[in-house]
């Protein structure tokens, strides 16, 4: 088999002059329905709690723009510090990559947030109010009914409500969420960019799930349109077995009639499908890796007495009856680069210092002639990198004949606050001779002595 994907691009929920088909998918039970259930409520779970978690007096994670600090689980980081997402970014995404390449679009089957809220909140809650696909099919032929309307009406109420609520679990990760209810009590004139935020963000979201549902997945999400250079013909995907369906055959309980594959044309597996495909025209990229169809095809296959598996996740190579690899280049170089973009991180991580500490000239004359000595002036910038407050202590490194004052030289700091406190030092005119450094320790209260940091600059004055 040639070993390249043969991946259609046919849009099953928009019809040839553009117009838009609505998806109803029909109800289904089966395992990847069940695993999927239990893991969109956990998901959920943890999206919702987790900007209430605290670690260490600060929410878990919580990316304060506003401030530019961001606290992830326990860490505290400020925006010199993001370079270090660069790497991590990376790392997540060329992993994802190689999940792909290994899996298909298993994130978008279980885990993306798009499936997450519309199969798990949105679409059940549709099948409460609105009742099963037929019903709403047919309610929808009739045009709008009474019967249609106050159901849509409610509906509609609902999901504004829904869409609300995830709104303002997504703000807590950008202000602390024990926060949120004092600002919405003082009202949006209280904060006017976040309440703006949060209405754009659920109109956005009422919009997607209400009426724009599979169309995010299949014209708008750039990584399900990289789905066909990220795959290959050995990559784990859901398909139909043609050599054992076809030619389609009749409803009839026992193995196929002679002549006849397994597949009975029954189309349980077009109507379970969210975005409307018939699995049965090969791999197609709106196909978002979902497994409805294996769980209504094995349904109808256990009715029939048939073995399960006609649609089932296989690579292209299996669904031919061909031997698949598991290793292969693409897949090494995937794996790799994602290895480097965490080991990157991490290492990054594991460097960052509790605090930064600087000495800096101040802009000006470089240096002053009083009385028989060359006095420097200098700022020493510190930042608290700790997520508590902390005293620090700055303390000159003794060096024979300098004198230092130090204004400042115990400074308390909060969670990423700074600060530049002036320093002066000052040489006699005779011991200076061009290479003087100066020295200064900068110690933290309740960090070992491995973290005193010696920061230091040089010391200016006349040439001799
Ligand atoms: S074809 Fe199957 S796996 Fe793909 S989206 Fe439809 S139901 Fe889900
Ligand atoms: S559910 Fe199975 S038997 Fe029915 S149409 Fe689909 S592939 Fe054929």
């Amino acid at each position: 088999m040639a070993r390249h994907l043969p991946i259609v691009e046919m849009r099953s929920s928009i019809r040839g002059d553009g117009t838009r088909v609505t998806v109803h998918p029909a109800d289904l039970t089966g395992r990847f329905h069940n695993l999927r259930r239990v893991l969109f409520a956990v998901l959920m779970l943890v999206y919702v709690a987790v900007p209430w978690v605290n670690i260490g007096g600060h929410p878990a994670v919580l990316l304060d723009l506003v401030a530019r600090r961001f606290y992830l689980f326990g860490a505290v980081f400020n925006a010199q510090d993001v370079w270090m997402l660069f790497f991590l970014l990376s790392g997540i995404g060329f992993g994802l990559v190689a999940l792909t390449t290994i899996a298909g679009r298993v994130w978008c089957g279980y885990a993306c947030p798009q499936t997450v809220y519309l199969e798990g909140v949105f679409r059940p809650i549709q099948r409460l109010i609105e009742g099963p696909r037929e019903k709403r099919m047919r309610r929808e032929a009739n045009g709008w009914s009474f019967d249609r309307i106050w159901r849509r009406v409610l509906l509609w109420a609902v999901y504004l409500v829904i869409a609300a609520g995830i709104a303002h679990v997504f703000l807590g990760y950008f202000t602390p969420i024990r926060a949120l209810g004092e600002l919405i009590k003082a009202g949006p004139s209280a904060s006017p960019q976040a309440f703006a935020w949060t209405t754009a963000m659920t109109a956005v979201m009422f919009f997607n799930f209400a009426w724009f549902r599979e169309q995010t997945c299949v014209a708008i999400c750039p990584y399900g349109r990289l789905q066909s250079v990220l795959t290959d013909p050995d990559t784990l995907v859901i398909g139909y077995d043609e050599k054992r369906g076809e030619p389609r055959g009749k409803s009839k309980k026992g193995p196929a009639p002679e002549g006849t594959g397994d597949c009975v044309d029954c189309n349980r597996c077009v109507v379970v499908c969210p975005t409307g495909i018939d699995i049965r025209n090969g791999l197609q990229l709106d196909c978002i890796g979902c497994a409805r169809c294996i769980d209504a095809c094995d349904e109808v296959m256990d009715k029939l007495e048939r073995p399960r598996g006609l649609v089932r996740y296989d690579s292209l190579m299996g669904l031919s009856h061909e031997p698949r690899r598991f290793l292969r280049p693409r897949l090494g170089l995937y794996a790799v680069l994602g290895l480097m973009g965490i080991l990157a991180s991490s290492l990054a991580y594991s460097r960052h210092k509790p605090f930064e500490a600087n000495l800096l000239r101040i802009t000006g004359a470089p240096y002053a002639l009083d009385n028989g000595t060359v006095r420097n002036a200098y700022n020493i910038h510190v930042v608290n990198k700790q997520n508590r407050r902390v005293v620090f202590h700055i303390e000159p490194v003794t060096q024979q004949g300098a004198s230092y004052v130090i204004p400042l030289p115990v400074v308390t700091l909060d969670s990423l606050a700074g600060t530049n406190s002036p320093v002066f030092v000052t040489v006699p005119e005779a011991q200076f001779h061009g290479d003087f450094t100066v020295r200064l320790r900068v110690r933290a209260e309740g960090l070992a002595d491995t973290e005193i940091r010696t920061v230091e600059a040089p010391f200016l004055g006349p040439s001799r």
